[in-house]
């Protein structure tokens, strides 16, 4: 007999400004599921974008999560920790011929849809035009020999061929037929090298185990793509629950740069971890 793996959630926060309130929900958010069924709750920084990312705005993730009344599992993953890891599975998809190097700027890519007329529109913006999917080897070998630096992108219609039909579900709405090619070919490794969040979150939801991904519904069509990407490099398939979003009282959705919902300024203006929670709609946590 196989035993059922543990409820496993997460909340993976990038440390590239202060927690806000929608951070809050959303960790309370994976907290609570996973309390409620006895599970894990992991934390994952998220610090990919090594340029942004910076030391104090990770202490502040874990005194602002802490001062809230949270607590996770001590086993902390930190992304930057596994870039060749992340690098070697992009290597893989390019060794299976399932990814390409991709030596366009932006203003070439631009360009190219100008010309074109039109490009699908993706949740990451106009679909790449495909203009360097065609490139032989030969012919990326001189470019790379000449110094051009190419970023990976994933062959999104030979991926799909691949696998074929794939499906996911989430909790709220059910089982989704994936449809990953409303992204067109994503970047999948950076020019500078670094990880792509699409392979990251793939290759650290499985090392961490994790069985329920609970995270905004600003990412729903990003697991599209997750989803793929788990069928071709073998991984275990989680289960998903985009949680709803936060907005100010505008109505404008929370975003990163948006202070005055910052946790730390919300505790300097006096409030309690109570009163925080309060603005949520939520009582302390249990
Ligand atoms: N670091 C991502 C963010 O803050 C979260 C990624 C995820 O939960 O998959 O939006």
């Amino acid at each position: 007999m196989v035993d059922n793996p543990r409820l496993t959630t997460r909340f993976a926060p990038s440390p590239s400004g202060w927690l806000h309130l929608g951070h809050a929900y959303s960790a309370r958010f994976g907290c609570d599921v996973a309390r409620a069924g006895n599970g894990r709750f992991l934390l994952r920084i998220d610090d990919l974008d090594l340029v942004r990312s910076r030391p104090e705005y990770e202490a502040g993730i874990f005194e602002d999560l802490a001062w809230l009344g949270l607590d996770w599992d001590p086993d902390i993953r930190r992304e930057s920790n596994h870039l060749a890891d992340y690098q070697a599975v992009v290597d893989r998809l390019v060794g299976e011929e399932l990814a390409y190097p991709c030596f366009c700027s932006r203003r070439e890519i631009r360009a190219e849809i100008a010309r074109m007329g039109a490009a699908p529109h993706g949740p990451e913006g106009p679909h790449y035009p495909g203009t360097c999917r065609g490139l032989t080897t030969a012919e990326q070998q001189d470019r790379i020999g000449a110094g051009a630096v190419p970023a990976i992108r994933l062959d999104t219609e030979k991926a799909m061929a691949k696998t074929g039909p794939l499906t996911w579900t989430d909790r709220e709405v059910g089982q989704i037929v994936a449809q990953p090619d409303a992204f067109g070919d994503p970047v999948i490794g950076r020019k500078d090298g670094g990880a792509a969040y699409h392979i990251a979150v793939v290759i650290d939801d499985a090392a961490q185990a994790v069985t329920l991904v609970t995270r905004g519904q600003d990412l729903f069509q990003s697991t599209h793509l997750h989803r793929l990407l788990q069928a071709l490099l073998d991984l275990p398939v989680p289960e998903y629950w985009h949680h709803k979003l936060i907005h100010d009282e505008a109505g404008n959705r929370l975003a990163k740069r948006s202070d005055a919902a910052a946790i730390r300024t919300l505790r300097a203006d006096g409030l309690s971890p109570e009163q925080v929670w309060a603005r949520l709609g939520l009582g302390p946590p249990e």
